[in-house]
């Protein structure tokens, strides 16, 4: 039964329209200020008829709105197999798919995976592949080598950037950042980091480092987006 720590009704921020969010346990990754520390605590397994009762509660919803479902996480793609199956069943629907991913993770079948999914909202957190390895414990290569099998495939690609203070919302590390985003000519979204995680880890009993870390202003959002845009970056319209 697929490990799925939480499912999400009327979710306006995973993707286009009224959206149903299935968030999948455990993640590869350890990003230090990541809003969802429960992935890595709590294995709740629902059977696919519990998952697919709560996704066809709003088809409706999903009709009239252009939206449909996302699978986040965690990270989805970790468990590949328990990630298709609900795939499998979403699209059986005819429901619009959207994954919410790292790509930090070996993907067994591109194939499989580009035929199920419509949209693939893919995180780009840092173009320093020290800093993905040793902050968040991503291999940038595996990265930069899944990004290219979805080119291959024309999958629908739009990058999500959480802009996190101090770790790469400096000149120094856009810069990368928007080459890459050019060199693959995806759109880009942009998620200015929240500390809205902060009372999950006191529940948890887990450590937030990032719990004194201010938050961007306005001014300061504004600023990083222009880099991107004077960079030739597309802000995406979702
Ligand atoms: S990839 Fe996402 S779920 Fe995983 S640690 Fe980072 S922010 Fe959290």
């Amino acid at each position: 039964m697929p490990n799925v720590f939480n499912i999400q009704n009327f979710s306006t921020g995973d993707g286009r329209g009224i959206r149903t969010t299935i968030f999948m346990g455990g993640c590869n990754l350890h990003c230090p200020w990541c809003h969802n520390p429960e992935c890595f605590a709590n294995k709740k397994e629902l059977s696919i008829d519990e998952i697919m009762k709560k996704v066809l509660h709003d088809i409706d919803f999903y009709e009239a709105s252009g939206g449909g479902v996302t699978i986040s996480g965690g990270e989805p793609l970790l468990r590949f197999n328990e990630f298709i199956e609900i795939a499998e069943k979403v699209k059986e629907k005819g429901i619009n798919l959207t994954v919410d991913t790292a790509l930090t993770v070996n993907i067994p079948d591109f194939d499989k995976l580009t035929s199920l999914v419509d949209t693939f909202l893919v995180d780009l957190k840092t173009a320093d592949s020290d800093k993905l390895k040793y902050v968040i414990g991503g291999n940038f290569e595996t990265y930069l080598s899944n990004l290219k099998e979805l080119k291959k495939r024309n999958a629908e690609v739009i990058f999500r950037i959480p802009l996190i203070p101090d770790f790469n919302t400096n000149e120094k590390d856009i810069r990368p950042m928007a080459d890459i985003i050019n060199e693959f000519a995806y759109p880009a979204s942009f998620h200015p980091f929240h500390r809205m995680g902060s009372s999950k880890y006191a529940e948890l009993g887990m450590n937030y480092l990032y719990k004194d870390v201010p938050l961007l202003t306005n001014e300061e959002v504004k600023a990083i987006k222009q880099l991107y845009f004077a960079s030739g970056v597309k802000e995406a319209e979702i």
